[in-house]
């Protein structure tokens, strides 16, 4: 993960590391190749300067310019700044509501239908959670199998009718059977498309007014690099989500995405996913992430 953006700002701290004496030009020049590697890793333009800006002023002002190992020093602004540009510390899900709503959205092969199943798992195994899944993806028939087998999988009953083409309808029908049944939490997963358009957007808005979701959950393939920011702002736009969840991290993700959502939409990372298993799910940790970036 983010290989590439470690090996290049590695190479830009090179210019840091080892100097004795460094200059306020040399940070500047740091701060141009950091940039340049953030803009590779596809984070957005503004976060990238406005980061580079922060890093810099903290730099200059914690008299980078003096201290013994200005390399360590500045690794450490840029640990902190990284970890406070992604949300700084993990944002927890609310769960306090009986039954807890909540909404999946996102574009096709975002990871929605895998995630909704992950979640599930982990709510219960972790959180104590009684869980019902519903299949509100009602255009296609393999996306409601794909759903019951992942709640076999996990062991989690699936409300869905076959029979019905109203996504709302069905929404609503399968958080009226949690609550006559008894569960305390309901994942709605919802249909996508292959790009945003007015129809999904419409019918997303409809099924949140319908269901009164606690959280609303916005999935997205960390590969899709700047896409996965305008998607994000596109659904932010109109669903107000209450956090984001990041798919496919296992992948030669490039890590624009994770560096970018939160400055850009101003909504948490809430989960990470890494692998297509049931348990490749992470909760995410700003500070973590931070480390790893920095290897
Ligand atoms: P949906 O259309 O949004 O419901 O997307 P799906 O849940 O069907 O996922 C699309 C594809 O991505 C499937 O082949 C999943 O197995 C795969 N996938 C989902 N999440 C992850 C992930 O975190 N890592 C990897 N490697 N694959 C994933």
């Amino acid at each position: 993960m983010f290989q590439n953006l470690q090996d290049k700002l590695d190479r830009a701290f090179k210019v840091l590391k080892g100097q004795g004496n460094i200059t306020e030009i040399n940070v500047a020049e740091t701060m141009k190749e950091i940039r340049k590697a953030l803009l590779d890793a596809d984070v957005n333009y503004k976060t990238a300067k406005a980061f580079t800006d922060e890093v810099k002023q903290k730099a200059l002002g914690q008299n980078v310019l003096t201290s013994i190992s200005p390399g360590q020093l500045l690794t450490k602004i840029m640990n902190d700044e990284l970890t406070t540009l992604m949300g700084g510390s993990a944002t927890e899900l609310d769960l306090s509501k009986n039954p807890t709503v909540i909404l999946i959205a996102g574009l096709n092969g975002a990871g929605k239908t895998t995630f909704s199943g992950k979640l599930a798992k982990y709510l219960k195994e972790k959180k104590g959670r009684k869980p019902l899944l519903v299949a509100g993806d009602v255009y296609r028939p393999a996306a409601i199998d794909q759903l019951q087998v992942l709640g076999q999988q996990v062991d989690v009953p699936v409300y869905a009718d076959r029979e019905s083409t109203d996504p709302i309808g069905i929404a609503k029908a399968g958080v009226a059977e949690a609550k006559q049944k008894g569960y305390n939490l309901v994942i709605v997963d919802t249909a996508g498309r292959l790009a945003i358009d007015e129809a999904l957007m419409n019918e997303i808005s409809a099924v949140k007014e319908a269901t009164q979701p606690h959280e609303i959950l916005f999935v997205v393939d960390a590969m899709t690099g700047q896409d996965a920011v305008n998607t994000a702002k596109a659904f932010n736009d109109r669903l107000d989500f209450t956090g984001a969840v990041l798919t496919k991290l296992d992948g030669d993700t490039r890590g624009g995405a994770a560096l970018s959502i939160k400055s850009v939409v101003n909504k948490p990372i809430k989960f990470i996913g890494t692998g297509e298993k049931m348990d490749a799910l992470d909760v995410f940790h700003p500070d973590r992430m931070a480390s790893r970036i920095l290897g």
